[in-house]
């Protein structure tokens, strides 16, 4: 257990009230300042803790919890400056064989009370008990201490009490379940939202660093929120002037008559520290640095007074932020434009990219609720303003752009959570992967960064773009039109030609535009001019009038057959109704919301705009592919609305202690970690009920001879594969001898390995030829920091040239695990093809399920590489399976903590 033996590290983390406090790990020079928690308490606070209000016990307490470590004993303490705030730990009790109990306590300073300083050392301790092996903390507690005992209820573990005279006992079993994330979940929103505060709806802003001269980012950020009516009190910072733009101006932060919430910082990279710590000293809550090109030194120097202090981060290296709230009024960017108050969030890693969203959220009219231009990112993220809108009841869309991402699995889960609140858009950058890494695997070389950020938006139900275009495109008709119940788009147009490149557009970008039954062909026949053609697409003729299309577009809507219309009107010279008349029926159609409707207009300058008339809004594009991308993202939206939220379902036959025993013996023994032998490999994926064709190992011929004889089945051959340590591709080798029939074929198979691998060859493996089936392929690799892909396709030896696969972040739901089968080219195949039957899907489901629980269980499990599966009708196997070990500290992804 080396490797878990080490402590975990500082970390910072807000509470409720969205401060920041400091959890570390007791260390023998805490005593004074343990000591002092104990002292300052109340004696009824006192009581509580050590059932006497003697101090005596406190001063032992504090003695021995800051003595030397003592195996099985933790403590975490909370601290904010120097000053201890909160203290919990645990002390391990015996066990029986399915791990331990621990006796746990707590204790928080009396003015620190409800602000969730115990919940959050409890869920820090809850993670490190985890690791040791622990399974449930119990605690004795006096029956009317309710602050205790509602900090064990509210944590979101399964709880029992049982009450004794003036004591109750408690018992809290430490499983992680959904409803413990969750419950972890609500906290962390919770206090995240409370510290965001201070930068999106501050009461004071200082800038700092305005120059006296136009072409200072300062002082056009100062001009901004002068002159865009920021509603609270404004300050500047300059070491000379006492007026700039007629805001009152000091010498420096401290000398400012009151304490600011937010300061902008733009000043040279060199100078950001020192003004981040005179902040922090001034007691401003939150930074937002424009400035660039810091170093590391300056970098790590600006966030570590951030954290000191206690001050949220925004940047730095941004373009600044805003909030259009009618009562906050905040335009602290340099950007030209006034942003457009409206209902979109956006948050961008590029300003550049955050210009060109607001300029085209404001020429289509939606405009923002909040902006924020996230720069470097060292603090705050796209995941804090995801939290930010989910609470915000003005905003019902959210534009991200992302370049990198802190905390993926966090950041899935909230944007799981979101994306069923509002569309949450973003433009899939670097799509391309340059250089793909050299791997030993299959598994490795497949899993490109582009597959691992396509999985995570595809499982968190975020609408991925491919440019900023598309973003807007798709944004204008998720902002008016109701999401399509299906695919299935009817296409109208006045002229037949671009009525046909429309539907070609739809088609290409997955949609169906399928022939209309009789029935609907005849009513729009009744509808529209004698020279119309009414199958799909629907060409009206120029001749149609507005009533005419009207009618048509009231009896599509309408229609069970359509669940969205794409009308395509370009102006020509034989009809009576001009474009505007034509125009104004599409909108008029759009009033009754029962169908997606979008058009096309060729003609038109923008290449999107929304159409609006009354009540109704529709999104018109300048080209038909524009508009029918939009559309599919649209239909994917919906489908992902009405798919249920996933769940990670219980499996059976898993023996998660024997695979980490069958982990840790083998880095026990290779420390720098490697490939599994083979029937270790076998072991492990018997622990997880992963069905595998039987294996044998032979170290001579005889006992070759003897496991094909007992492995064969009537009638059937066996398989030999050489073995030394290190083979990887034995193909390539020519180490794997197919079909061997009878007893002399295997010792002849046996004797061409010994001559041709002498002084290599390790032993041989005897498995029984595996049944007439598709070879498939399933893999997973670990990523630092998105957690395990899993990896799904074609298999056999010609993967690597047809490269069939698609893949899922883990922990796969039941519908990512539908998602992940049906996703490659060959799926089909699964299905039955040309008379063959289809395979059984549930069991490759399970296989994947199983292997998802196996990475999600062993973070030391790099990769592992199933190629290939064979799949029948009757059942799926692995027939040859890799697994790659190293050694790596188990990580608690979902553990609250600041960058
Ligand atoms: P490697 O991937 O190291 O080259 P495999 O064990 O996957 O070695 O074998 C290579 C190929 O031989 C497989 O892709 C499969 O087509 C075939 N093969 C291997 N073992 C069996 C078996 N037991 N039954 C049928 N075919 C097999
Ligand atoms: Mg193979």
């Amino acid at each position: 257990m080396a490797v878990t033996d080490r402590l975990p590290e500082p970390v910072h983390v807000l509470l409720s009230d969205g401060t920041t406090v400091c959890i570390r790990p007791v260390r023998p020079g805490d005593e004074g300042a343990v000591r002092r928690l104990y002292e300052e308490m109340s004696p009824e606070n006192l009581r509580l803790r050590f059932f006497t209000i003697s101090r005596d016990s406190a001063r032992k307490a504090a003695e021995r919890l800051c003595s030397r470590p003592r195996p099985g004993a933790r403590a975490l303490l909370a601290e904010t400056g120097s000053e201890v705030v909160g203290l919990a730990q645990y002390e391990q009790l015996d066990g029986d064989g399915d791990g331990f109990d621990a006796d746990v306590a707590l204790a928080v300073a009396d003015r620190w009370h409800h602000r969730g300083v115990g919940t959050l050392l409890l869920e820090h301790l809850v993670s490190m008990a985890r690791v040791d092996g622990i399974t449930a903390f119990v605690a004795d507690a006096l029956s009317d201490n309710r602050d205790v005992l509602k900090v064990f209820a509210d944590l979101g573990l399964s709880v029992s009490r049982h009450f004794e005279g003036p004591e109750v006992h408690c018992r809290v079993r430490l499983a992680e379940d959904e409803s413990y994330l969750s419950a972890v979940e609500v906290r962390g929103r919770t206090a995240d939202v409370a510290s965001l505060q201070a930068l999106l709806r501050p009461r004071s802003v200082v800038v700092i660093g305005p120059g006296r001269h136009p072409g200072s980012v300062g002082r056009a950020v100062l001009r901004n929120l002068r002159g865009n009516g920021f509603t609270g009190r404004l300050y500047a910072v300059h070491p000379e002037a006492s007026v700039i733009l007629r805001v009152p101006t000091y010498r420096s932060v401290a000398a400012l008559p009151q304490q600011p919430d937010l300061a902008v910082v733009a000043v040279p990279a060199a100078s950001v520290p020192g003004v981040a710590e005179e902040c922090g000293a001034r007691g401003v809550r939150a930074l937002l640095v424009l400035s660039a090109g810091l170093d590391t030194l300056q970098a790590k120097a600006l966030l570590s007074a951030c954290r000191r202090h206690g001050m949220r981060l925004a940047g730095p290296n941004c373009l600044g932020l805003a909030n259009t709230e009618e009562d906050v009024r905040l335009d602290a960017t340099f950007a030209a434009d006034r942003p457009l108050a409206g209902t979109a969030g956006v948050a961008v890693q590029s300003g550049g990219v955050g210009i060109a969203l607001l300029a085209g959220l404001s020429r289509l009219g939606i405009g923002v609720s909040s902006f924020v231009s996230l720069g470097d990112k060292y603090d705050v993220s796209g995941n804090d303003m995801l939290q930010w809108w989910e609470s915000d009841r003005r905003t019902d869309l959210a534009l991200l752009h992302l370049e990198s991402f802190g905390n993926p699995r966090a950041f899935s889960r909230t944007a799981r959570r979101v994306t069923r609140r509002m569309p949450v858009l973003t433009v899939d950058a670097g799509r391309t992967d340059a250089g793909r890494r050299a791997a030993a695997s299959h598994t490795a070389a497949a899993a490109t960064p582009t597959m691992t950020r396509q999985a995570l938006f595809r499982q968190a139900g975020i609408t991925a773009t491919r440019s900023i275009a598309e973003l807007l495109d798709t944004a204008a008709l998720l902002h008016t039109q109701p999401p399509p119940t299906g695919r299935r788009v009817a296409v109208v147009s006045n002229a037949g030609g671009t009525g046909v490149l429309a539907a070609d557009a739809c088609v290409e970008a997955g949609l169906t535009v399928s022939s209309f039954t009789p029935e609907l062909v005849e009513r729009l026949l009744a509808a529209l001019p004698a020279s119309a053609c009414a199958t799909n697409p629907v060409d009206t003729s120029a001749a149609v009038s507005e009533d005419q299309l009207r009618d048509c577009l009231d009896v599509l809507t309408a229609h069970a057959e359509v669940d969205a219309v794409l009308v395509s009107l370009v102006p020509t010279a034989v009809a009576t109704a001009t474009g505007d008349d034509l125009t104004r029926a599409v909108t008029e159609a759009a009033e009754h919301p029962a169908c997606t409707l979008a058009a096309v207009l060729p003609d038109q300058e923008a290449s999107v705009q929304l159409l609006t008339t009354g009540a109704g809004a529709v999104p018109a594009y300048a080209d038909p592919q524009a508009a029918a991308r939009a559309l599919a993202h649209a239909a994917a939206r919906a489908q992902w609305l009405a798919r249920p939220t996933g769940t990670v379902p219980a499996l059976d036959r898993v023996d998660d202690h024997t695979a980490a025993a069958v982990v840790e013996t083998y880095l026990g023994r290779e420390t720098e970690g490697g490939w599994l032998a083979p029937r270790d490999c076998a072991a492990l994926l018997d622990c997880y009920g992963i069905p595998q064709l039987p294996l044998a190992w032979a170290g001579t011929e005889d006992e070759a001879a003897a496991a094909a004889e007992r492995l064969r089945l009537p009638g059937g051959a066996v398989v030999l594969k050489a073995h030394w340590p290190g083979l990887v591709h034995k193909s390539e080798e020519h180490a794997v001898r197919l079909g061997l029939r009878d007893d002399e074929q295997v010792r002849s198979a046996y004797r061409d390995f010994v001559e041709r691998f002498a002084g290599r060859l390790d032993g041989v493996l005897v498995q029984p030829m595996a049944e007439h089936g598709i070879e498939l392929f399933a893999g997973v690799v670990q990523d630092e920091v998105f957690g395990p892909l899993v990896l799904f396709g074609l298999g056999g030896t010609a993967t690597e040239i047809l490269a069939d696969h698609a893949a899922r972040l883990a922990p796969l739901t039941v519908e990512d695990v539908h998602d992940l089968t049906a996703a490659p080219r060959c799926a089909p195949l699964l299905h039955g093809y040309r008379g063959t039957a289809p395979v059984d899907l549930e069991g490759i489901e399970q296989l994947l399920l199983r292997l998802s629980r196996m990475a999600a269980d062993l973070p030391q499990l790099a990769e592992a590489d199933f190629n290939p599966v064979n799949a029948t009708p009757s059942g799926v196997a692995v027939v040859d399976a890799r697994v790659h070990l190293t050694p790596r500290r188990p990580h608690d992804p979902y553990l609250r903590r600041l960058r």
